[in-house]
């Protein structure tokens, strides 16, 4: 059932914030530009500090009246399936939206709203399982119960390049919880959590427990993450930005997670399905034009398959098909905006000076269905030779860049895929068990996947070592980072003083 969706050349959305159950209009309002067609397809409330103090004081009072932290799991479950399937009925507004803001293209931004409905339902089925342990007759006369509460007011703080399935790995599972929740989207693509917000309340979500303040990270994001009033910050952005949240908690002792950066290895031994090796290492690094925390943007491929690897992947990512974002073909669209496409350019450029040998891409194009829009499409790119001497072996571009370095041994391709200071994913491709179970076990990553590449599912705990962040999201981690865990101790029969009274 679509309800408002429009073709961007129609029609341009309007957001106020989402407090306390109602959307109230802002004076100032932030444009958002399509990156496909150049044209203002949004606007978003520059949400001001009193705008995210009042969401943070709405979501304190629900949690403490106990409107929903108190609830019962079943009705919290019942109320999550509900919402679910209202975000199922609405995908074809969350995927345009997904299209128009982020520039995604129609399959990928599907997937997107589809895996949210998954990350809800998952959700549902944990509202009611929120449990502890009972432990009986541990001392004389002494029971103890090790119970799971919800952790409080949740500060939620989504990035730009997937802001409707962020939302989903954070918001459903603080709610299943009993948490209240004030959500900051990027400035970027802020649509998503609205709608989802206002679906949240047709769903029965009471008023005042999910919040959706827009606007920029200062001050928004920065009042959210440091206010004393909130209990846990879960963010998912950038290193340098999680490091300002954390310096900001000085002696605030928050729960706090992060999801940050990272610069993952897929890893090709030569006795690899050379075929399979291909696509996943051109869909790793190349969906969402590589705008993606865990893409698999370092190629360590073994010396003796290496040139002909590299023919081949150059022959497929040459083949990846520019056109309509909106057009189920389309493989490539543009880069989020002007700014990124220049950040990502520069990376280019210096590796080239560094010594890298461009085996394709390294071109910005139109985008077809937008001639008189700012071009943003930058061609898939792979940069040949580059060694750890180089600054491109360790930077996160963020963009459609494949870094490509050989190795000769097991050890050898472990050591160059943990020389990085993010830990967040990657892949082994490869038909020997050992040599697949020697690197997973070796490799410093939150996840790593054998013959496969980013098959996030709402199961599967999803988060990084090193600089890319701390604490997990999903599965059963991601719901214990929204309770605190309490211990109540019961005597049954009194206790002798232990002083002899
Ligand atoms: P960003 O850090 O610039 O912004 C992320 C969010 O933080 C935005 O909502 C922004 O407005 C807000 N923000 C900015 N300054 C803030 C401050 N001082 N205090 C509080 N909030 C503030 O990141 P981005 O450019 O939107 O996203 C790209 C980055 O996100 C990449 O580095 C990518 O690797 C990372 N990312 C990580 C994951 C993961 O799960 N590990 C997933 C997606 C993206």
């Amino acid at each position: 059932m679509v309800t408002q969706a429009k073709l961007y050349s129609e029609q341009c959305r309007t957001y106020g914030q989402w407090i306390n159950g109602k959307e109230i209009k802002a004076e100032n309002l932030i444009e958002r530009f399509a990156p496909e067609s150049g044209k203002v397809v949004a606007q978003f409330a520059e949400g001001t500090k009193e705008d995210a103090l009042l969401a943070i004081e709405n979501a304190k009072e629900t949690f403490e009246a106990g409107t929903w932290s108190r609830m019962p799991g079943a009705e919290r479950a019942k109320i999550l399936a509900r919402w679910a399937r209202l975000v199922e009925e609405e995908s074809e507004l969350l995927t345009r939206i997904e299209i128009e803001e982020s520039g995604k293209i129609r399959r990928v931004a599907e997937g997107d709203i589809a895996g949210t409905v998954d990350l809800i339902v998952y959700a549902s089925s944990l509202a009611n399982q929120v449990s502890g342990q009972a432990y009986m007759d541990i001392g004389e006369g002494l029971n103890a119960f090790v119970v799971k509460e919800p952790a409080g007011v949740v500060g939620a703080i989504v990035p730009w390049n997937f802001p409707t399935i962020i939302f989903g790995q954070k918001v459903p599972l603080a709610l299943a919880a009993g948490c209240s929740v004030v959500v900051k989207p990027s400035e970027f693509t802020s649509g998503t959590a609205v709608e989802l917000a206002r679906l949240a309340k047709k769903a029965g979500v009471p008023d005042g427990v999910l919040n959706v303040v827009t606007g920029y990270g200062v001050p928004v994001g920065q009042t959210i993450s440091e206010s004393a009033d909130v209990d846990v910050v879960s963010f998912t952005g950038s290193t340098r930005t999680g490091q300002l949240i954390a310096q900001g908690q000085g002696t605030n002792f928050k729960k706090i997670s992060l999801e940050l950066g990272g610069k993952s290895a897929a890893i090709v031994f030569e006795d690899a399905d050379f075929d399979a090796a291909i696509d996943g290492v051109l869909f790793s690094i190349f969906l969402h034009q590589g705008q993606v925390c865990c893409a698999g943007s370092r190629l360590l491929v073994h010396e003796n398959i290496a040139e002909k690897f590299v023919h081949a992947l150059k022959a497929r990512a040459e083949a990846l098909v520019t056109g309509p974002l909106d057009d189920a073909k389309t493989e490539v669209g543009p880069l989020v905006s002007p700014e990124h496409l220049k950040i990502v350019q520069g990376y280019v450029s210096s590796a080239i000076d560094d010594g890298a040998e461009v085996i394709c891409g390294g071109k910005v194009t139109q985008q077809a269905a937008y001639p008189d829009a700012p071009a943003q499409t930058f061609l898939p790119t792979i940069l040949n030779g580059i060694t750890p001497a180089m600054p491109i072996f360790y930077n996160e571009v963020f963009g459609p860049v494949l870094t490509v370095t050989k190795f000769s041994t097991r050890e050898e391709a472990v050591k160059l895929a943990n020389d990085s200071n993010y830990g967040l994913a990657g892949s082994v491709w490869t038909e020997n068990i050992q040599t697949a179970f020697y690197v997973a076990q070796r490799v410093r990553t939150g996840t790593i996947e054998i013959n496969t590449c980013l098959e996030g599912k709402p199961q599967l705990p999803f988060g990084g070592y090193k600089a890319s962040g701390l604490g997990r999201e999903k599965g059963l981690t991601g719901l214990e980072e929204f309770t605190e865990t309490k211990t109540i101790g019961l005597r049954v029969s009194p206790k002798k003083g232990f002083f002899g009274g």
